[in-house]
């Protein structure tokens, strides 16, 4: 499916939604529907939010540039040595900001995972996925997709800078080593 066939078949299932709220509210004089899987009374805020996180990355922009080079970068306070992965430019332990930049070592070993198949409406368009964290070899723990079909604790993997489609944005996942 192509992006924009995402985008309307998303935008046809909200539509279809409050359609059922109007019908519901025409009828019982709430904003109440009954969830479909488990036929429990949902209350539904009439009012639309069109949400997309804007978050400001001045301050970590090298590790977007770093995605670019095929590097994932953390930050490391030269104080006290915390490595911070994803990066953030303070050391909440000491108090300063401009921290180090370093690259995240590749080697890791999944500590936790879990398969991801009740997904988030903007996530629906995906295919079941891992979720996994790996714990990397500087010892920094690293939460990611793990681009696998099956996942267990102490499994070889790689952080590795990927597309994601089909959006097509740069992102890391881990990928099993062999
Ligand atoms: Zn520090």
């Amino acid at each position: 499916m192509s992006l924009n066939e995402i985008r309307d078949k998303m935008q046809k299932e909200i539509s279809q939604s409050l359609l059922m709220l109007d019908n519901a509210i025409k009828t019982t004089k709430l904003p109440i529907v009954n969830e479909q899987k488990t036929n429990n009374p949902l209350w539904i805020d009439v009012r639309e939010i069109d949400l997309r996180y804007q978050i400001p990355v001045k301050r970590i922009f090298k590790f977007f540039e770093g995605l670019r080079e095929g590097k994932i970068l953390a930050t490391k306070c030269p104080k006290c040595g915390s490595i911070y992965f994803p990066p953030q430019d303070d050391c909440p332990k000491c108090k300063i900001s401009n921290l180090e930049w370093i690259e995240m070592p590749k080697e890791g070993e999944i500590v936790a995972y879990t398969v991801v198949n009740v997904k988030p409406p903007s996530f629906s368009h995906y295919q079941d996925y891992i979720v996994g964290i790996a714990r990397m070899s500087n010892g920094v723990n690293v939460l990611g997709w793990v681009r696998a079909k099956e996942v267990r604790v102490g499994m070889k993997v790689k952080l590795e800078v990927i597309e994601r489609k089909p959006e097509g944005y740069l992102t890391y996942e881990l990928v099993p080593v062999g």
